[in-house]
C-alpha cells in the first residue's frame, strides 16, 4: 500500500476571525466546512482547502482563544509548505509584502521556497510545482492561475529520525529520493502533499500549544484500504486508536516513534457529505450526534466572518 500523500494537516491557533482572515483572505483559500471539534465540541473546527476541499489541500485548525502558545520543534511537523502554480512566486510575494507579512528566501532539493508565518507564529512557505491541478477557487484579488494549488508537502522534525524513515517507507509506502545537508525527502504517488522532507539535526523540543501543528493526515484511498493500514499498524506494533467516523473521513491516529502524532484519513466521502457544493463552509455543520445542542454552540462560539 502506498499513501497519496498529505490528507490534512491539524493545528492550533488562538483567534478563530484571526485564523479566517489570513488562510481565506490572504492566502485565497475557501473554507470548505466550519464546524466544532468533535471531542471537544465548545471549540470550532474550521477547514480549508481548494474549491472542493480536496484531500491534499485542506489545513485544518482549532482556535482556542486562551490557550497558551506553544514551541515548535521535534515531535511535531515543523513547516507547512504549500504549491503554487510555475510563475506565480513574484505574485505571492507582492501579496505578502501588501499585507506587511516579511518572508526569507531558502532554496531545498534545487526548489526556491518563500518562507513566512501565520498569525499564530506556524511555519508556513511556498514553492512552484507544475503538479497538482489548479484551483478553481480565485477570490480576493488572486486569479485561479496564481491560486495555491494546495500541499507541496511538509518538514518533519522527528525526535528519532531513523525510526520515522521506517514509518514513511515501510507503513505508508514512501520512498526515499534524496539527502541535502539536514534533510532527507520522501516522495509518494499523488501530485499534490506528495514530498515530505525530514529535519535531520536536532532541534528544541517542541511544546503543544496555540501556533503548532497537532497532527498529519495521510490519505487512505477507501474504507478497505484504511482497515488494512490498521491492520498492519497493529501487526508492526504501534498502537493505532480505533476507526473513527469523522463525517467527512475515518480516521485512525497513533504517535509514530519520532513523537509526531500521525492519522490515516480516508479520501471518502468528503465535504459535499452535508452541504452543497456551492455552500460549503457558510453554515456551522454539526454531526446528527451534536444537532441537539445546536442553540447552545451558536450561543457560546464565537461569531466569526468572511469579508
Ligand atoms: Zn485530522
Amino acid at each position: 500500500m502506498k499513501t497519496s500523500g498529505i490528507h490534512h494537516i491539524t493545528a492550533i491557533v488562538n483567534d478563530p476571525q484571526v485564523n479566517v482572515d489570513f488562510y481565506s483572505n490572504v492566502l485565497g483559500l475557501r473554507l470548505v466546512k466550519k464546524t466544532v471539534n468533535f471531542d471537544r465540541p465548545e471549540v470550532y473546527h474550521l477547514y480549508f482547502g481548494n474549491e472542493s476541499g480536496h484531500p491534499g489541500t485542506i489545513i485544518t485548525f482549532f482556535p482556542w482563544p486562551k490557550l497558551p502558545k506553544g514551541r515548535i520543534g521535534t515531535g511535531q511537523v515543523g513547516t507547512t509548505s504549500y504549491a503554487i502554480p510555475v510563475g506565480s512566486m513574484d505574485f505571492w510575494k507582492n501579496r505578502l509584502r501588501e499585507q506587511g507579512i516579511s518572508f526569507t528566501s531558502d532554496v531545498r532539493f534545487n526548489e526556491t521556497y518563500i518562507e513566512f508565518e501565520d498569525p499564530d507564529g506556524l511555519k508556513l512557505e511556498m514553492v512552484e510545482r507544475e503538479e497538482g491541478p489548479e484551483n478553481s477557487w480565485s477570490t480576493k484579488g488572486i486569479p485561479s492561475k496564481y491560486a495555491i494549488k494546495g500541499f507541496g508537502g511538509a518538514i518533519l522534525n522527528s525526535k528519532q529520525p531513523n525510526q520515522t524513515v521506517d514509518i514513511l517507507e515501510n507503513v505508508l509506502g514512501m520512498e526515499f529520493i534524496a539527502q541535502e545537508n539536514n534533510y532527507l525527502r520522501f516522495q509518494t504517488q499523488g501530485s499534490l502533499g506528495n514530498r515530505i522532507d525530514m529535519k535531520l539535526s536536532p532541534s528544541v523540543r517542541g511544546l503543544a500549544g496555540a501556533g503548532t501543528i497537532h497532527h498529519i493526515a495521510w490519505r487512505a484511498k477507501d474504507d478497505e484500504e484504511h482497515s488494512k493500514w490498521r491492520e498492519l499498524l497493529e501487526k508492526k506494533g504501534y498502537k493505532p486508536t480505533e476507526i473513527k467516523e469523522r463525517h467527512y473521513f475515518k480516521a485512525i491516529y497513533f504517535y509514530e516513534p519520532g513523537g509526531i502524532l500521525f492519522e490515516i484519513a480516508t479520501d471518502p466521502p468528503g465535504f459535499a457529505v452535508d452541504e452543497e457544493p456551492e455552500k460549503l463552509g457558510e453554515e456551522l455543520m454539526l454531526p446528527s450526534w451534536l444537532e441537539a445542542k445546536r442553540k447552545k454552540f451558536e450561543k457560546t462560539l464565537p461569531s466569526i466572518r468572511e469579508e
